[in-house]
């Protein structure tokens, strides 16, 4: 989140990240802001359908059309599939994969301050841990998906925001 917003400056393009319309959709009260509140609480993935209206709507949005960043999307093979397969529609697809290494002491750390500050309810240490269960079976297999396209950039996620910014951008050529 925190190398999407400063890379979406950098590039001019916008940054569309799910769990923030999800969080505002439920802030709202909306029907599917109610719905994804229950999974999100869990610290469990909201279903693949819901996810792909949302970034089905953002995709073909006329903001869009230089391209976004996508934070937080895909999240399981599914996803990747159906985003490949829209943006194929298009005449468009997925350029860049950027994999941001962090040991998991330190995500759990990096978690926990975030809950001081924003106060995430899904920020507790059980959710945190059901997250990384969840990452590792359902996330993880991406990983493979788009080595198999050449499109994967590991980055190593530590030191200062600012030195992991200038790796992104120097593997983007920017
Ligand atoms: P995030 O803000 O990206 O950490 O997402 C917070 C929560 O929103 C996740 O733990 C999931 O419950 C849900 N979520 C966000 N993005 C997705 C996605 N692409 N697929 C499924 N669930 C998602």
């Amino acid at each position: 989140g925190t190398q999407g917003a400063l890379l979406s400056t950098r590039l001019a393009i916008p940054k569309i990240a799910t769990g923030d319309l999800l969080r505002a959709a439920a802030r709202d009260g909306t029907p599917l802001g109610r719905k994804a509140k229950t999974y999100m609480e869990q610290g469990l993935l909201v279903p693949d359908e819901i996810i792909m209206g949302l970034i089905e709507e953002v995709v073909t949005s006329p903001g869009a059309r230089n391209g976004v960043i996508m934070d937080g999307f895909p999240r399981t093979v599914p996803q990747a599939v159906a985003v490949d397969r829209l943006l194929a529609a298009g005449g468009r697809r997925v350029d860049h994969v950027l994999l941001i290494d962090v040991p998991e002491e330190e995500l759990v750390r990096r978690m926990l301050g975030r809950a001081a500050q924003e106060g995430r309810s899904d920020d507790t240490p059980e959710t945190i841990r059901q997250r990384l269960v969840v990452f590792r079976e359902q996330t993880e297999p991406l990983i493979a998906h788009y080595r198999a396209q050449g499109i994967v950039t590991a980055i190593p996620g530590t030191g200062t925001v600012r030195e992991i910014a200038d790796r992104i951008a120097a593997s983007l050529g920017r």
